[in-house]
């Protein structure tokens, strides 16, 4: 058995079944078929699935980053494996989610920055998700990573429990970046309402970044 063996389950994360072969390290080739992921050309400025005839998923919203890219639809098994990377442990999924991630960008970036947890909930959950995934897309990408750059400040309710007003607003201020130069990649696990991305963004503009993009396994 070789390491890589060991490391990374030889099950597929969506079906359980073998999980495929070379380049495939996490998911079979058949779901691999029926997974949401988005194939370009996607929306430049918010990586949803370009419809043709403009994106009606972000026209008239506030994003502060210059683009994004996106994976997947957060939606069926998509959002299962999302969740499984999120809270069940799954960490594997960071070497396919940020392997994709980086096949998917055509730019250069001059730092790759992760969207931090608070140290209480990296303690309780035991890893920040969009850390692990920004980590593996840097890598790949053969762009610097910097974990610590970005920091939360103050705990903020958890979006999921807010009504869409209260989550537009929750997270602005939250977070604040130390002096960083160039464009910045900065990467989440799931795009919604674009407001913890958008406090990101501010927080890296104020500290120095010329533009900043976003990178998410969904949204
Ligand atoms: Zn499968
Ligand atoms: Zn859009």
């Amino acid at each position: 058995m070789e390491l890589l063996d060991l490391l990374y389950p030889r099950e597929c994360a969506a079906c359980r079944g073998p999980a495929g072969g070379a380049g495939r390290l996490a998911v079979c080739a058949a779901c691999d078929g029926t997974l949401e992921w988005i194939s370009p050309p996607a929306c430049a400025r918010c990586g949803a699935a370009d419809r043709g005839k403009g994106c009606a998923e972000c026209r008239g919203k506030e994003l502060l980053f210059a683009g994004a890219t996106a994976l997947g639809r957060y939606e069926g098994r998509m959002r299962d494996l999302v969740l499984g990377f999120k809270f069940r442990g799954a960490r594997h999924l960071a070497e396919e989610f940020g392997r994709r991630l980086a096949a998917r960008i055509e730019r250069r970036f001059d730092l790759v920055v992760p969207v931090p947890m608070s140290r209480w909930k990296v303690l309780f959950r035991g890893y920040n998700a969009a850390e692990l995934v920004a980590e593996r897309l840097a890598r790949h990408a053969r762009t610097p990573f910097a974990a610590r750059r970005l920091r939360k400040l103050r705990r903020t309710k958890p979006q999921a429990e807010l009504a869409l007003e209260e989550r537009l607003t929750n997270p602005r201020g939250a977070y604040r970046a130390k002096a960083v130069k160039g464009v910045v990649l900065l990467v989440d696990d799931v795009l919604t309402t674009g407001a913890t991305a958008n406090a990101c963004t501010e927080a890296l503009r104020a500290a120095g970044a010329a533009e900043v993009h976003l990178a998410v396994i969904a949204r």
